[in-house]
């Protein structure tokens, strides 16, 4: 399967900023063959991204309307995610369910809302410290798994972070990944059958150039959903490289 390289800008670069960083990148990028690499980026930055980032990477929102269109003060439709060009959607970040208070039903509405219009939709799930220290964090992950993929077809991508290793430095072990990544694929058999072999499982959290390698390597991670060393592209090619 393909590794996908998801670089989760987050609410960082200006227009300006995103078009320095796709021509920084177009100048020195080399497809490598089996990774896929994508940026999400902020909605405004989507333009720039279609027009300088070099042919075969891709790009998507951070996040997506549930609703197809009309009074959604603030909101970007999936619609206006496909027409800039965009592949993908990140839906249910946690910093989108602690912060704008979405839960998995809101989640997996945006994901059928992407897949409506041909966006394959990255359904992030991740648990806390405290369930971690409970060791519940299986159950738990599972349990948000599956009310976010309510009614969402198999074209998905799901990403496992859990939030104590995001931005923190602290990364899950490659086994704490794989732990999670292969009881998200048995219950993505239980869901798709035969086609949840085919469904990239990402683990996200404190990702570098350093560490990727361990934990792609592991048989159920299918690539990376990364934060902070996603803006700096001789970040992005140090983890490339290292696939
Ligand atoms: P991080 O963020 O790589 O900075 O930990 C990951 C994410 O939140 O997607």
């Amino acid at each position: 399967m393909t590794i996908l390289l998801a670089l989760n800008w987050k609410m960082n670069k200006t227009p300006t900023e995103a078009r320095a960083w796709a021509e920084d990148l177009k100048d020195k990028y080399a497809p490598v063959d089996g990774v896929e690499l994508a940026v999400m980026a902020p909605a405004l930055d989507l333009p720039t991204l279609a027009a300088n980032l070099p042919a075969g990477v891709g790009y998507g929102g951070q996040d997506v309307s549930a609703q197809e269109s009309g009074a959604y003060t603030g909101e970007t439709s999936a619609a206006m995610l496909k027409d800039v060009g965009c592949t993908y959607a990140v839906v249910g970040h946690s910093e989108r369910r602690d912060y704008h208070g979405e839960t998995d039903e809101t989640v997996a509405a945006k994901a059928r809302q992407a897949q409506a219009h041909g966006l394959t939709p990255i359904v992030c799930v991740g648990e806390k410290l405290d369930i971690r220290e409970k060791g519940e964090h299986v159950a738990f992950t599972l349990r948000q798994l599956a009310g976010s993929l309510s009614g969402v077809d198999a074209e998905v991508v799901v990403a496992y972070e859990p939030v104590w290793a995001i931005g923190t430095g602290k990364t899950a072990t490659a086994d704490d990944a794989e732990e999670l990544a292969a009881a998200i694929r048995d219950a993505l058999r239980g869901q798709y059958g035969a086609k949840a072999d085919g469904i990239r499982v990402l683990y996200g959290g404190s990702v570098k150039p350093d560490n990727i390698a361990e934990i792609c390597a592991k048989p159920n991670v299918n690539g990376a959903l990364v934060g902070g060393a996603s803006l700096k592209v001789a970040d992005v090619l140090g983890m490339q490289g290292a696939l």
